[in-house]
C-alpha cells in the first residue's frame, strides 16, 4: 500500500548534475541506479515511474555523463546514473565520470541503496564488479536487478544466476536477494516498487 502510494505521486525529472556542487540537498530518501550502457536503465525507470520517456529510452549524446535526478512524490529521489562501460569512451571522459561517481557515492548521506542492473543475458562483467567494489569501499548497500528477463531461457538463466550470486558473495555491501526484472513485460517492477 506505501508502495503504491509512493508510485501514485507525481514523478519529474529535476535536474542533471555535472559536479558535486550541482547536487540538490540530500533532505530526502534516495534510491541509485547503475548499470552498463544498454543495460536497460532507462526502460525500467520509466517502467516503475509508469512515464514512458521520463529517462531517456536511448543514451543522447552529451547527456551521458550527468547524474539525472528525478523526483518521486515530495519525498523521495531516484537517481540515474550515467551508464558505464562504453568502449569508445575517451579515457578523460571516464576519468572525470568515475571522479564524479566516487564522490557522489561516498560522500551521500540520503543515499539508502544502489540498484546495480545486470542483462539476464550478460550477467556480472568486470566494469559491474568495479561498481560493486566501489559500492563496498563507500559502505552504500546494493541490491543486483536483473533486467530483460524475458530474453532468455530458463536453462541459461539458471546458469546467470548461479555465476551472478557467487560473484555477489564477495562483496560485503551487496544486499543477497536478487530483483528480477522485465521492463517489456512488467514483471518484478511491483517488487521493485515495494522495496523502494
Ligand atoms: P539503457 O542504456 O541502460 O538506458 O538501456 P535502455 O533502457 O535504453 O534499453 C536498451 C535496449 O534494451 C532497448 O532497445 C530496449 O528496448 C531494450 N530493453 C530494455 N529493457 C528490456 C526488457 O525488459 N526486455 C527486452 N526484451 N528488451 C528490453
Amino acid at each position: 500500500e506505501a508502495a503504491r502510494k509512493l508510485f501514485a505521486g507525481e514523478t519529474d525529472f529535476l535536474k542533471g548534475v555535472v559536479a558535486m556542487d550541482g547536487l540538490p540537498p540530500d533532505d530526502r530518501i534516495e534510491v541509485c541506479f547503475a548499470g552498463r550502457s544498454n543495460v536497460g536503465k532507462s526502460s525500467l525507470i520509466n517502467a516503475l515511474t509508469g512515464r514512458k520517456g521520463l529517462a531517456r529510452a536511448s543514451n543522447t549524446p552529451g547527456r551521458t555523463q550527468e547524474i539525472n535526478f528525478f523526483t518521486l512524490a515530495d519525498d523521495h529521489y531516484l537517481v540515474d546514473l550515467p551508464g558505464y562501460g562504453y568502449a569508445n569512451a575517451p579515457v578523460a571522459v571516464v576519468e572525470k565520470w568515475q571522479r564524479l561517481l566516487k564522490q557522489y557515492l561516498s560522500g551521500r548521506a540520503s543515499l539508502r541503496r544502489a540498484f546495480v542492473l545486470v542483462d539476464m543475458r550478460h550477467g556480472i562483467k568486470p566494469v559491474d564488479e568495479e561498481i560493486m567494489c566501489l559500492l563496498d569501499r563507500s559502505a552504500v548497500t546494493f541490491q543486483v536487478v536483473m533486467t530483460k528477463v524475458d530474453k532468455i531461457k530458463d536453462r541459461e538463466r539458471d546458469r546467470t544466476l548461479a555465476q551472478v550470486r557467487e560473484k555477489l558473495s564477495a562483496h560485503p555491501a551487496a544486499y543477497p536477494e536478487l530483483v528480477l526484472t522485465s521492463s517489456e513485460k512488467g514483471w518484478g517492477i511491483p517488487l521493485l516498487r515495494s522495496i523502494i
